[in-house]
């Protein structure tokens, strides 16, 4: 612990009852009640001092813990601003939302678990999944929520990180930013958003008391979560407009149900799950390879093709939702009912931006308009530039934000930043691959638990 100075409200007894206690009998006094007031005093302030400071408790702050757990460290602790763990699957809860990877893949390698439902995870049971492995590896007390980082400044001189946080001060000599790289909703600037009459959210914050039913709803953007959302919201909707700038190819979801005696057979024998896992690991290693010799990927754009075929009757639309560029270039999507739900009579697919807004009006590229009720905004999240450079000055006392204004962030292994000594960021920037998040934010956990071991043999 370190000492500063803060100031602290404390109780004083009020002038009037300090005199009449020095002047008066304790007889008259007994029956008085005594008047206090506050009064401004500076006190000794402890500023928690620990060797290595987490910010986050998504799927990364949990790995971090138990990683420094698993080998021994102590002094450690999680600041997390939410009241519960799980990050991105505790904040996207929309309906249909889902994991795009294989559970046995999407998991902790040091905490598989025979209990998924589906072969591919639903978010509410993610999220269960998540809480279960912070009670089973006891890291809950590490853990303090509401606890949102507001500023990290290094003092050089002392060697130590000064973290202010919404619940005071703290220090660690290490930090480890796991805040999250699909975190901050983003939202473009249309013209007449402000001026909108109606209801709009995005869909990383569902209003799920908005009852869509017989409503005309806007959907703006067609990527993973738009995809997801749409065939769930398509039977409830009067009218659903979905505004389309860019067509993603999509590829048939091999999902199925798990029932009691696959996951019994799954407890029994791990190793049918440690096999699943690196089957589709192998596979998703060769999209990335696939990446940089496209046509190694003429298969998976076959099997993109026939879902289109297959599922599209009507050539317009189908010329509509086909991607005009090569496979791979974006995120690839997994669904078997988007494009089924595209084609109701409720539906209209707009292969167009939407550019304004006017009363409740929406307005495409091609000037074509509609009035709605409801405006969501399936237009991801800010990914380009990580919200957390808004909050962590490097070494020259330079807010990270700006350095990032002009240029794109980079970091070294998608972890280390340049003139920011002692601290890591885990999926930092450039590192989205196609594979699962858990899998690349666990490689780098270990690669930071090891620098930690090395930050402690010469911290000084
Ligand atoms: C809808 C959706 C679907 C996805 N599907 C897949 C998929 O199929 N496969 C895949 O591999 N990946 C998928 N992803 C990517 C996903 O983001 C990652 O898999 C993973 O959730 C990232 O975990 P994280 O812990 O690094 O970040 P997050 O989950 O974002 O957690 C960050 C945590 O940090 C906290 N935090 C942020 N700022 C502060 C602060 N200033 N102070 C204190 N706490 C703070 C947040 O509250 C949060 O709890 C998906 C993402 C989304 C949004």
């Amino acid at each position: 612990m370190e000492t500063q100075l803060e100031i602290e409200q404390v109780d004083v007894q009020a002038p009037s009852d300090q005199m009449r206690d020095q002047t008066t009998t304790s007889k008259s006094t007994e029956a008085q009640p005594k008047q206090t007031r506050k009064k401004a005093v500076l006190r000794p302030k402890a500023v928690q001092t620990y060797d290595t400071i987490v910010v986050g408790a998504g799927i990364s702050g949990i790995a971090a813990a138990y990683k420094m757990k698993q080998v021994g460290y102590q002094d450690y602790l999680v600041l997390e601003k939410a009241e519960r763990v799980g990050g991105t699957w505790r904040d996207n809860n929309y309906p249909g939302c889902g994991c795009d990877v294989p559970s046995a893949l999407y998991s902790f390698s040091f905490a598989p678990s025979h209990q998924w439902s589906h072969l591919f995870a639903k978010q509410p049971e993610i999220l269960s999944y998540l809480e279960r492995v912070v009670e089973q590896f006891e890291l809950q007390d590490k853990i303090c929520f509401q606890h949102e980082l507001l500023s990290a400044k290094l003092n050089e001189e002392a060697n130590i990180w000064q973290l202010e946080t919404s619940q005071g001060t703290y220090q660690a000599r290490t930090v480890i930013f796991s805040t999250g790289p699909i975190t901050e909703p983003s939202l473009p600037k249309i013209k007449g958003i402000e001026g909108f009459k109606g209801e709009m959210f995005h869909s990383a914050r569902w209003k799920h008391d908005y009852d869509l039913t017989g409503k005309r709803v806007a959907v703006i953007g067609t990527g993973a979560s738009a995809i997801q959302f749409i065939p769930q919201i398509q039977p409830l909707a009067k009218e659903l407009i979905v505004f389309q700038r860019t067509a993603p190819w999509v590829l048939p979801k091999a999902d199925m149900q798990l029932n009691a005696s696959v996951k019994s057979l799954v407890a029994k024998f791990p190793m049918i799950q440690q096999g699943w896992r690196n089957s589709v690991s192998s596979i998703l290693n060769g999209i990335n390879f696939g990446l940089r010799h496209p046509s190694l990927l003429e298969p998976v754009n076959f099997l993109s093709r026939q879902l289109l075929k297959l599922q599209i009757q009507d050539d317009a639309l189908r010329k509509a939702v086909t991607p005009n560029f090569s496979i791979g270039c974006k995120r690839l999507l997994f669904a078997n009912n988007y494009y089924p739900a595209l084609q109701q009579d409720n539906v209209t697919l707009l292969p167009q931006g939407l550019v304004e807004i006017d009363g409740q009006t929406v307005i495409a590229a091609n000037g074509e308009r509609f009035e709605v009720d409801v405006i969501i905004w399936g237009t991801g999240f800010e990914v380009a530039h990580p919200p957390i450079g808004q909050r962590v000055w490097n070494a020259q006392g330079e807010r990270l934000a700006d350095l990032w204004k002009d240029s794109s962030p980079e970091a070294y292994l998608g972890t280390s930043l340049e003139n920011v000594p002692n601290a890591f960021l885990v999926l930092g920037p450039n590192i989205l691959v196609y594979d699962s998040f858990i899998g690349i934010a666990e490689a780098q956990i270990q690669y930071i638990v090891d620098g930690l071991g090395f930050v402690a043999q010469t911290y000084l």
